[in-house]
């Protein structure tokens, strides 16, 4: 109820296009199907009691180990797995070798993860030699493709596979792993709504992610992740403000907003409220914290986005806004419906409206038919804009992507020497644009030592460059100015002020 009262404060108008059978769904749907169900909650308490029996008799306990390949979104739900894996009594080891439960949470985006999964596959035998109780789970994008689900059945290591909505049954399922025989496989329904109870093992204790939706609409040509994580979802507003007010409250100083195009979030919740209204609110929260987010699709990118920003002091002002092209044609082929020229005239008016922006963004070497009349193109965008930093991807065709059978796939030597040109100019730019920062004081979030002496911490400014500094003025996890004296292409350099 809270919910809804919070939206009638914000907009009244809102709530007359809400009819009583509309406010009920809504909270039907919320109360139902967005949390951990009570079955579940069971299960764990019988994982437990299977756990805590073990231990007694051995005098050992249960060790797991976790993995992530991928993005950040993986990260998250491999927090919020081991979250679930410590509430049943599991215990966390950090060397595969003492594990007793592995558990690799994976990635299909590109061939390269999945080729490293496989590889650590392989390498496990040994560990189930000498662990014949050790069981191995395996969950997330990469076995939702129907191809790789088919090659990994064959794995006798492997005791159960998982889909990318095992959260909703994670408790279960472990149970299962633990009483019955034989393998378990559980690759069902990808369209899942993100749940809210979830306890959550954060990894870093004062960074923290928070996925505010889950899935994809936007079949871009080339990508396999509408095909593995469904459609969109996105958690309702007050669930959000209210984990994001508890980890402030918790001491987290820096947090980004997870989802695979943030600048569509409610949009399939239809309740009049969008990412800006997410940002304002969240910049009300007390307390000195940063907001990050990611990822923003250049096609839904609106102005109020960027004039939030600017209103926003607890919102940084860096945007990672990925480009993919800077080839009319290609980004065409791609289906990312822009062109260069309006990706350009969004960097324009974020820049006259955000003082000291700065852009990062990802690209795509050697999509199919790409030739070197599009990469240049690329290279001329890049040069236009000047991103602080770019993730650069050889383009990896994934089976049953439209990209995948697009004729003129690129020559792999074409795509490596296309690759190097690129770095080597954003090299130049980020070092170009890392000098500004000489003579300048930035606030920087500290977040540990670069040498086992602990004689240079390093943390982040709001712009996530890297800054490093002589630690004896420097206080671990906390802001402090630093006065700019050095740059390189990957850090900045300088001495802590008061
Ligand atoms: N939702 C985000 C991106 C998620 S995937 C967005 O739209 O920006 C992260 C990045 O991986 C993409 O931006 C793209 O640059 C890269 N990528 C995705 N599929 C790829 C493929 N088949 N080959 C190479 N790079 C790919
Ligand atoms: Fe993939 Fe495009 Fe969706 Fe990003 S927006 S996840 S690149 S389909």
């Amino acid at each position: 109820m809270d919910f809804l009262i919070s939206i009638m404060s914000k907009n009244t108008s809102i709530v007359e296009l809400f009819c009583i059978e509309k406010l009920e769904k809504m909270i039907k749907l919320r109360m139902e199907d967005r949390k951990l169900g009570d079955g579940q909650l069971e299960y764990i308490e019988k994982v437990r009691n299977i756990i805590r029996d073990f231990s007694l008799k051995t005098g050992i306990s249960i060790k797991y180990f976790a993995r992530t390949y991928g993005c950040q979104q993986n990260e998250n739900d491999t927090e919020k797995l081991s979250g679930l894996l410590e509430a049943m009594g599991f215990e966390p080891t950090n060397d595969i070798n003492f594990a007793d439960l592995i558990i690799f949470n994976t990635c299909a985006v590109r061939e390269h993860a999945e080729r490293k999964i496989l590889g650590n596959l392989g390498a496990l035998m040994k560990n189930k030699r000498e662990n014949p109780a050790l069981k191995i789970v395996l969950c997330g994008c990469m076995f939702q493709q129907p191809h790789m689900a088919e090659k990994i059945k064959s794995y006798r290591q492997v005791d159960m596979i998982l889909g990318t909505h095992v959260m909703g049954s994670f408790p279960e399922k472990i149970y299962k792993l633990y009483t019955e025989k034989g393998k378990i496989i559980d690759l069902e329904n990808i369209d899942t709504l993100p749940l809210e109870n979830i306890p959550t093992k954060r990894e870093n204790s004062i960074k923290a992610w928070v996925t505010i939706m889950s899935g994809c609409n936007n079949f871009c040509s080339y990508c396999v992740v509408p095909y593995v994580r469904g459609r969109e979802h996105s958690r309702y507003p007050d669930d959000v403000i209210s984990e994001v007010k508890d980890l402030v409250d918790k001491g987290y100083k820096d947090i980004t907003l997870l989802g695979q195009n943030v600048n569509s979030y409610c949009k399939d919740l239809d309740i009049g409220y969008d990412f800006s209204d997410l940002l304002s609110d969240l910049n009300k929260i007390d307390g000195k914290f940063r907001i990050r987010f990611m990822t923003s699709h250049p096609k839904d990118a609106t102005r109020k986005l960027f004039d939030t920003i600017a209103n926003c002091e607890k919102v940084c002002k860096h945007v990672h806004l990925p480009v993919q092209s800077g080839s009319d044609r290609i980004l065409k082929l791609m289906n990312r419906r822009y062109t260069s020229e309006q990706y350009l005239a969004l960097v324009e008016y974020a820049e006259k409206k955000i003082d000291g922006v700065t852009f990062t963004s990802d690209i795509i070497v050697g999509f199919p038919t790409e030739t070197e009349e599009d990469f240049e193109k690329t290279l001329s965008l890049v040069e236009k804009v000047g991103f602080n930093g770019l993730y650069t991807f050889l383009y990896s065709p994934r089976e049953n992507t439209p990209a995948a059978i697009m004729d003129g796939q690129v020559p792999s030597d074409i795509k490596s020497e296309r690759f190097n040109r690129l770095l080597e100019l954003q090299n130049q730019k980020s070092i170009e644009s890392n000098l500004r920062y000489i003579g300048k004081i930035v606030e920087v979030l500290t977040e540990g030592y670069t040498d086992e002496e602990k004689t240079t911490m390093t943390g982040r400014t709001d712009e996530n460059i890297i800054v490093k500094f002589p630690a004896e003025a420097g206080v671990l996890n906390e802001f402090v100015k630093v006065k700019i004296e050095r740059a390189a292409n990957w850090a900045i350099f300088g001495r802590v002020v008061k």
